[in-house]
């Protein structure tokens, strides 16, 4: 019986680190020239920050590794909107911040885009700001949503020629799916934006050169639902917990939204996945330093 041979994973972990390294030197001379790279973080304190604060924790550490200074910013949990847009404008008039990011969830009552859409276009490096889609939209220079960066980012990094392919966006949600659609519209593909209203989604997958599932659903994409030779990438996050534990022992698993080893046989040698853990979620964290430094390198004032 011949052996079946599964597509190429697109490593993110890999991808990430040559971005990283690409992004300490960038600092490196924006140093060089004395100008700093400064990123500031708004955080307000609630029962289930937990999420936020490792998320932060981390990036504090990884802007060291690359010599961007970061600032945290913690507020109350009985902040309201006026107290968090206050230290947002605050940030945005300061000159020697380039990057704000607004930590989520903010406290209930709170409308996070009341505040996101006056966080300064020019340093909202998570492109949460509506302004900044528009820009997407209008393919000018923008600060786009880091998950969608990184989507695409990986897509890039296979080379091909992205002109007339079809792309299949499965998810459209402002942060992921729609950014990535409006991206992959600036490279000129046939873009097919599915939402859970979509019908026959499988059949429209079926039929993408570029397959990008975001619908936040398990392991929703089968082999059925991919053509030989696709490109598959997997923003999906699902942590699930086996009890029992299966007979291998593992307990716990991190999954996407791609049945991955039906899908990579599928697929064949001329198809690439990312794989989940490994793949969008290590480039994400990437694209926001990388938007860091493009912010700093646009600034005129530091
Ligand atoms: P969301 O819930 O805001 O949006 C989901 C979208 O998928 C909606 O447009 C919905 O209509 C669509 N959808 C749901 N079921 C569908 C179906 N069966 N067929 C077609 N469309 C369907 O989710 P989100 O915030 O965009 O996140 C999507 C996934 O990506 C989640 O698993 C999330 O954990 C993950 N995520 C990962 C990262 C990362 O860094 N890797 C970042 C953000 C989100």
């Amino acid at each position: 019986m011949s052996k079946v041979v599964a597509a190429n994973t697109i490593d993110g972990k890999k991808l990430a680190k040559q971005i990283r390294s690409d992004l300490a030197q960038r600092v490196e001379s924006l140093k060089a020239s004395g100008r700093k790279v400064r990123l500031d973080a708004v955080l307000t304190a609630s029962a289930d920050d937990g999420a936020a604060r490792v998320y932060a924790n981390n990036q504090a550490k990884t802007c060291e590794s690359l010599g961007i200074e970061y600032h945290l910013h913690e507020l109350p949990g009985d902040s309201d909107e006026d107290e968090i847009l206050g230290r947002v404008l605050l940030l945005n008039e300061k000159t020697e911040v380039h990057a704000i990011m607004l930590h989520m969830p903010l406290p209930a009552g709170v409308d996070p885009y009341r505040i996101q859409r006056r966080i300064d276009p020019d340093k909202d490096v998570e492109g949460v700001n509506p302004a900044n889609i528009g820009n997407i939209v209008y393919g000018r220079s923008s600060l786009a949503p880091c998950t969608a960066l990184a989507t695409v980012r990986m897509i890039e990094s296979l080379g091909m020629d992205l002109k007339g392919k079809r792309a299949v966006v499965i998810g459209a949600s402002n942060i992921v799916g729609k950014p990535v659609a409006a991206l992959l519209m600036q490279h000129e593909c046939t873009v097919i934006s599915c939402n859970k209203f979509s019908e026959d989604v499988p059949g429209m997958a079926a039929t993408a050169d570029i397959l990008v599932a975001a619908a936040g659903v398990r392991e929703l994409v089968k082999a059925d639902w991919v053509k030989e030779g696709a490109a598959v990438i997997d923003v999906g996050i699902h942590r699930v917990t086996f009890d029992p534990p299966l007979p291998d022992g593992t307990k716990r698993k991190t999954v996407g939204d791609v049945a991955f080893d039906e899908v990579a046989e599928r697929l064949g040698s001329t198809g690439h996945i990312s794989p989940v853990p490994g793949g969008v979620g290590p480039m994400t964290v990437a694209m926001l330093l990388s938007n860091v430094v493009d912010a700093a390198e646009r600034s005129r004032d530091n």
